[in-house]
This record gives C-alpha cells, structure tokens and sequence, in this order.
C-alpha cells in the first residue's frame, strides 16, 4: 500500500470551489486551465508519493546533524533537492520575468498540499524560498532581483526568514540584531534562534532574509530594518555567518531549526532592502504568504493522517459487525465518525485555503482595481483563518488518527505519531495562533467596527439560505452559526480598547469564525454535488456531499458554545488572580 495517494479529485473539486475559472481569466494566468492543472498535479502526486514520501520517516528517525557548522540533511534530501529543481517544481507560481512558470498562486498552493503532504520537513525548505521571492519581487531593488531572484526562483538557492531571537519572539520590538553601514553594504551582527533552514547542504547558497536595528533607529518595531544576507558573497567567499548549534524537536526533525550567529568576525555583509526603518512592513508581506503556507501544511498533514486512519481502519478486525460477524473497525459507528469528521474538516479548510490563494491571484492581478481592492480586504479577514483554522485541523485529525489506530497509535513504528508530533508546531510558528486571534479581533475586526465581516456574512447568509430547500439540515447549521458569528462581532467591537478582555474573547472568536468559513465553503461543496458537471462521477459527488452534511452535523454545531463563551466576556477568566495558579 502506497504510504501517501494526492487526492486528486478532491484537489480538482476543490480547485473548482475556490474559483479556478475565475482565477484562469486574469490578464497572464490564462494558461491555467483545468487540463494543464489537472496534468501538473497528477506529475505532483507522482513526485510527492514516489520522491518525498518515502523520505519522510526517515526525516523523523534520522534527522539532520550538525558538525563544525555544516548541517548534514537526511539521506536522501539532497537527491530529492536536485530533482526538484531539475523537475522545474520550485517555480511553480513565480513570475515568468526571472524564469519562473507563472502559474496562479492557487496553483501553486495545491501542488505545495502535495509536498507538506508528503513530507513537511522537506516543503519547509521551499515554503520559505517562495516567501523571499515575494519579498525580493516587491522590495528589492533591480539590481537585488537581477542577482537573486533567478536563482531563487530555479531553486538552486534557497531563502530563510531570519526575525526571531532570544528577546524577540511574539513581540519583535525586541530584536537586537546590528547593522552598520559601511560603503554599499552593512555589517550585520547578531543572534537569530529557530531559523528554519537556516544551514543545510541542499542548495549552494542560502540568502537570509535578516531583521536587524540600524545605529539610532527608533526603539520598538518602527526602528527595524531589513537586510538581505547571503551565506555566499555574489564575487564569492564565505559571509560572516555560521551555525552554532540545531534545534532537538517534539517532531519536523527533517527541518533544521538553527541558531545562527551573524557577523563574531568583522560583520556578516548585509543589503538593505527597500527603505531604512520599514523593515517589519516588508517582513509582513513574506509572513502573509507564509501564514497561508502554514495553514496548508496543517491541512496536508490532516489529509496524510486521515489517509492512515483510513486504511489502517480497513484493516484492522476487531468486534463484530451487526450480523455478528468479525468487523474492520470502519464498520463501527465510532470509527466511522471519527474518519468522516476528519474527512470534513480537511475538505473545508481545504477549499478555504484555495479560496483565499485564489482571493490573492484576484488581489494582484485583477484589472479592475475596485474588485482587486476588494478581494485584498477579503484576503486580510481569511489570513489569520486559514492560518489558525488549518492548522488546529491538522492538529484534531493528526491527534484522532492515534485515535483510530488504538495502541498502536501510540507506537511510532506505524509512523502515525509523527503526523501529529510534526504538525504541532504549525500552531506556534509564523505567529502563535493566539497572536492570528488577536489579529482577526482588533486590526481586522474592531477597526471598522465589523462592518467588512458583517458584508461577508450577508454573502455567505444568501449562499446558505438558497440552499436550504434542497439541504435543509445544513442550510440551518450555516444560518445559526452565522447568526452567532454575527453576535460575537457586536461583541468584540463592544468590548474596545479592553486589551485584556480582546485577549481573553480573542481565540473562542477565531474558532467561531472559522467554523462558519468552512460552513461556507461546505455549502458551496453542497451546491455543486447537486449540481453536476458533465463528466462529474456520481459517487463522488454523494460523498462530498455526505462530507458536507457531516461538516453540518458534528461540526459546525459547535458553534452555539463559541458564542456562550464570547457572550460570557471570559468573566471567569480576567477575575482569576494568576498569583493563586
Ligand atoms: C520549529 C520552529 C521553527 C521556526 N522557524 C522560524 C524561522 O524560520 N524564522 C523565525 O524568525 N522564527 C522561527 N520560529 C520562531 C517562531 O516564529 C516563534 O517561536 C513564535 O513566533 C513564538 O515566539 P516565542 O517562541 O518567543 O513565544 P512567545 O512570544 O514567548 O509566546 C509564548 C506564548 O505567549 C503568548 N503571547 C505572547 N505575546 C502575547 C500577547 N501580546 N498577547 C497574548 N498572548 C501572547 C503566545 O501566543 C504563546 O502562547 C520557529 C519556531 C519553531 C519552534
């Protein structure tokens, strides 16, 4: 049995659901039909199952080894490195203008669900490569983009994303990293911990995406700059840059986390890009893209954890069936709630990280700039749900595939433990999902008083009421929840500048939203299950929408006891003297 299948169909209706018609209209992405698409990630699926897969116990058993500063990667990473880029995967959704494919982003974040699938230590390493060449496409000056971004977006270079240290975690008004200007350059000195990839020997060089304090900036997180500095010097030479020591994790030991020290020597030769003292701003622009990214990782990692689960439940015979006959454990109700809940919430986070992938090709390339403005500020609410909302899915269905597998759940030869010791961390890089909360509850929501998420639930209140005669069940699960939803948001705008209380509300109003987001995107499931394409296999449309009707009943019910909370005001909470814990 093969250990990871791309769901292919899923992926296609899911691409349609997200609104890949749309998408392959846009001036340049006309390309982009549903046949090329179909063959890209049918040659994905192939590389994912048949490259990655296979190296993604090993990733967890043998893990990376530092000696002397150089980070050995896993046996097998290298070669699969090469091919990678030899098979032209890194340039997927990059612009053509530096070599890239120039297929959609929602392109691209189908054919990534494949790589994180199939080994999320190794799609990491891309990942962040494909942040650093927004980053360089937006920001860099054209010098910068002639130097790197070729080599950036071939993949025969790598990027890292360089911001955390000791002081400066959640909160970068803390970094302390230096630069000094010195001719062209600077010299960038300064310690960066969890730098993922940041030391490997997968590519010839790395080029570090650095934020650092320029001599009398501003304290807090107007005075940060940032830097790009690359492992190798472009007339060549080692910078001064080394890796001190790597990271022992819960799991993604396939992923070196380095500490990096910049510049014990004279100073590590660093680039400024774009302007002084705007760096976070920019740094903002590689982590949106990268906070979709994660979100999908834990999306990925919920469909190769569903797909263990799933088979390891065919198999496995234990009790009777209704005819007293021995069972697979799928035939008990049980297990086979717990498979179809994690079947569900992976289709609907699914469709809502196309959907806002495919919200960002509209944002950028849109020629209409109203509807390109608009899609932006829908992208801006979606961000911190896909991040968020995937990931806590990769997590549920990570943790109920142990469920499903019994005791042997709990031994790692099976290799279903690590689905779920590597997707933990999901919720606590690229901004913890408590930080995504308070994002959604103050920038995005009490801004401008609810008004743009109140105009999203009428969208979404119409979608649903038109489905409620031919799916009643659902149609009514959608509306409450939205109508919940709808409270809450009166809720957080009224609790204003009470930054304690926003604290508190916070996550509880993140859960209730992504609830009702896949609600959204399961009564759009819904809607096209009745109503076929020419072509479309029956059988697979009764299933999705059966799945929709699961999203309905077991999930999106929940939602009444996310309002109770919000409504509460945490009361319990924010009395409670810490001092007594
Ligand atoms: C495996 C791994 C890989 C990583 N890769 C990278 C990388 O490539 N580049 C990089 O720069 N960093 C990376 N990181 C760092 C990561 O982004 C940080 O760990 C994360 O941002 C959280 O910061 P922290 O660990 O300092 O936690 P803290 O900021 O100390 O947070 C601890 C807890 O307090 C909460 N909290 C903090 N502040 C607030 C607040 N104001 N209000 C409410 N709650 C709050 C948090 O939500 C969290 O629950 C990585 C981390 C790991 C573990």
């Amino acid at each position: 049995m093969p250990e990871y299948t791309a769901p292919l169909r899923e992926i296609d209706f899911a691409l349609r659901l997200a609104g890949l018609d749309q998408v392959s209209a846009l001036p340049g992405k006309e390309d982009a039909t549903l046949d090329l698409v179909t063959a890209v990630l049918e040659e994905a699926g192939k590389f994912g199952a048949g490259v990655l897969a296979p190296l993604n116990g090993p990733a967890d058993t043998i893990g990376n080894k530092l000696e002397a500063g150089v980070v050995t990667t896993v046996p097998g990473f290298r070669d699969a490195y090469s091919q990678f880029v030899e098979g032209g995967w890194n340039s997927v959704s990059f612009d053509a203008e530096f070599g890239g494919q120039g297929l959609p982003l929602l392109v691209g974040t189908a054919v990534g669900e494949i790589w994180h699938s199939a080994n999320m230590a190794f799609g990491l390493c891309p990942m962040l490569t494909g942040g650093a060449v927004e980053l360089l496409s937006r920001q860099g000056s054209p010098e910068q983009k002639e130097t790197y971004l070729p080599k950036l977006i071939s993949g025969e270079w790598t990027g890292t994303m360089c911001l955390t240290e000791p002081s400066a975690g959640s909160d970068l008004s803390g970094v302390r990293s230096k630069a000094v200007p010195e001719g062209d350059h600077y010299l960038i000195s300064g310690q960066k911990i969890f730098i993922s990839w940041g030391e490997h020997d997968l590519a010839e060089n790395i080029i570090h995406m650095v934020l650092a304090r320029l001599p009398g900036a501003p304290e807090g997180t107007k005075g940060i700059s940032l830097f790009l500095v690359p492992k190798f010097l472009p007339g060549g030479g080692r910078n001064d840059l080394i890796c001190s020591s790597i990271e022992h994790k819960m799991g993604l030991h396939g992923s070196p986390t380095c500490v990096l020290s910049f510049g014990d020597g004279a100073g590590a030769v660093g680039w400024l890009i774009g302007q002084e003292n705007r760096g976070l701003e920019y740094m903002f622009i590689m982590m949106n893209n990268a906070r979709l990214n994660v979100g999908l990782e834990g999306i990925a990692v919920a469909e190769r954890a569903f797909q263990a689960a799933r088979d390891y439940a065919r198999e496995r015979i234990q009790g009777r069936n209704s005819k007293g006959q021995p069972a697979a454990i799928i035939e008990h109700a049980d297990v086979k709630r717990m498979l179809v809940t994690m079947k569900a919430e992976t289709e609907a986070l699914r469709t809502l990280c196309y959907f806002a992938a495919a919200r960002i090709d509209v944002a950028d390339h849109h020629p209409d700039a109203e509807i390109a403005k608009q899609a932006r500020a829908l992208v801006d609410i979606l961000i911190p749900l896909v991040k968020a909302g995937g990931t806590e899915a990769g997590m549920r269905v990570s943790d109920t595939a142990i469920q499903v597998f019994g005791g042997m759940g709990f031994i790692e030869e099976t290799g279903v433990a690590q689905y779920f010791r590597d997707v933990r961390v999901t919720a606590i890089y690229e901004g913890t999902n408590g930080i995504q909360s308070l994002d959604l509850a103050g920038r995005k929501t009490q801004r401008d008083g609810g008004a743009t998420i109140r105009a999203l639930l009428s969208i979404m209140k119409v979608e649903a009421e038109a489905l409620a005669p031919a799916e009643p069940a659902l149609a009514r699960a959608q509306l409450d929840a939205i109508a919940a939803l709808d409270v809450a948001v009166g809720h957080i705008v009224a609790v204003g500048k009470d930054g304690q209380k926003l604290s508190a509300l916070a996550v509880p109003y993140l859960r209730l939203f992504v609830l009702v987001a896949g609600g959204w995107m399961m009564v759009r499931q819904a809607q096209a299950a009745l109503a076929p394409l020419e072509g479309d296999d029956p059988a697979f449309l009764q299933a999705r929408l059966g799945i929709a009707r699961v999203y309905g009943e077991q999930i999106l019910v929940q939602s009444s006891g996310l309002l109770a909370i919000i409504a509460g005001g945490a009361q319990s909470v924010l009395s409670f003297d810490a001092a007594t814990l």
